[in-house]
């Protein structure tokens, strides 16, 4: 039976299995356009350790990824002449991560051509108690 976490469509591509647009690969990380982009010069930054989600990553890993990030955004905003990006992970099927190997998505914005384009327009703040915000912070400081 086929590893689900060895196996997806981003794990054939960094194994050259199957084709993509790449626009950058080292030993730890490959970079992608998106198949189905949401503007055009939306890529792909995926890490090549077979992680499905952020947290499951290794420190290397994480490392790794982290260091391309910023040089994938600055290539898509000098090429696209975008003013705005959008990077972000969908990190579990819950936040609507599709396939289980982690991938941070850089994504041009094109106000003119796209008004109201980015991610204010769904992103709506909860009520919060600010005590318990504090508690749920020092929580988290502790395990990190
Ligand atoms: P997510 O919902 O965060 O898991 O995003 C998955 C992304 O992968 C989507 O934006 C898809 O368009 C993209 N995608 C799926 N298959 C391919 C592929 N073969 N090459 C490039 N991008 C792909």
């Amino acid at each position: 039976m086929a590893d689900p976490t060895t196996d997806t469509v981003f794990d054939k591509i960094i194994r050259g299995e199957i084709p993509a647009q790449k626009v950058y690969e080292d030993d730890g990380v490959i970079a992608i356009l998106d198949i189905n982009p949401l503007a055009e010069g939306h890529c792909l930054v995926i890490p090549k350790e077979p992680a499905p989600t952020m947290g499951e990553l290794s420190d290397d890993a994480a490392a790794a990824l982290g260091r391309v990030l910023p040089r994938v955004c600055r290539a898509v905003r000098k090429v696209t002449g975008c003013p705005a990006l959008n990077v972000l992970e969908n990190d579990g099927s819950e936040a609507g991560q599709e396939i289980p190997h982690v991938h941070v998505h850089v994504i041009p914005r094109f106000p003119d051509r796209d008004p109201g384009s980015g991610l204010r327009k769904t992103w709506a703040p909860i009520a919060v108690d600010q005590e318990a915000l504090a508690e749920l912070g020092r929580k988290i400081a502790r395990l990190l």
